[in-house]
């Protein structure tokens, strides 16, 4: 089964990604680790991509489109993928659709991760970063044994610039802005659920797992 999971800065959508890839048994591809594995080992495509990027430009869509779905439509990706950070624009979906539907398949569900922006703002203000090894805290979910030191290195706990309160606002606006056009395609398609990402992690995975296994009786029954 091929499925979208699409949420906020600070959702959790991450975690929710490696529960779901460990209940289902498909591959999670994250566009963001794509792109840096591919300018890693310089593939083609990664050096045209580390071209933009060292000048500090984006990576422009027809790349992430390629090199995605590429993945896609591997060997790795064939009894289907959770896709994360791709598509982005209305023009990447189309390409998606038209790529799958190449093959018989189809974006079956597209998950949506939803939170009061409140919750997502606390959440995003108090993350601490490991200046060492790049771990994560937060007071919500994790504290570190010992105030402000990391229990994986020792090295000092920082916030990441990214994660100061008008940075974190600005995240959440621009991501708003740039998904709403494609939840309008997927709630039109009739393949977008809204899920409830607040409250205990586990709980939200269920919740998940729930509207997969709803989709998935409903189809068999067909
Ligand atoms: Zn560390």
């Amino acid at each position: 089964m091929d499925l979208l999971l699409i949420g906020p800065p600070g959702v959790g959508k991450g975690t929710q990604a490696a529960r779901l890839r460990q209940a289902l048994g498909i591959p999670h591809l994250s566009t963001g680790d794509l792109l840096r594995r591919h300018v890693a080992e310089g593939t083609a495509l990664g050096a045209a991509a580390g071209a933009h990027m060292r000048r500090g430009e984006l990576v422009p869509d027809a790349l992430v489109t390629e090199m995605t779905l590429e993945q896609i439509l591997g060997p790795s990706c064939s009894a289907g993928v959770i896709l994360d950070g791709f598509p982005r624009t209305p023009a990447q979906a189309e390409a998606l659709d038209t790529a799958l539907a190449g093959h018989a398949r189809r974006l079956a569900v597209v998950l949506h991760l939803t939170a009061p922006d409140q919750t997502l703002l606390r959440r995003l203000t108090g993350r601490r970063t490991c200046a060492g090894c790049g771990d994560s805290y937060h007071p919500d979910t994790r504290t570190p044994r010992t105030h402000g030191q990391c229990d994986s290195c020792g090295q000092p706990l920082v916030q990441r610039a990214d994660d100061t309160a008008e940075t974190a606002r600005t995240r959440l606006a621009v991501h708003t802005r740039q998904t709403q056009p494609l939840l309008a395609r997927y709630r039109l398609a009739g393949v977008l659920h809204e899920i409830d990402g607040c409250g205990d992690p586990g709980d939200v995975t269920r919740r998940l797992l729930a509207v997969l296994a709803l989709r998935a009786a409903g189809s068999s029954a067909l």
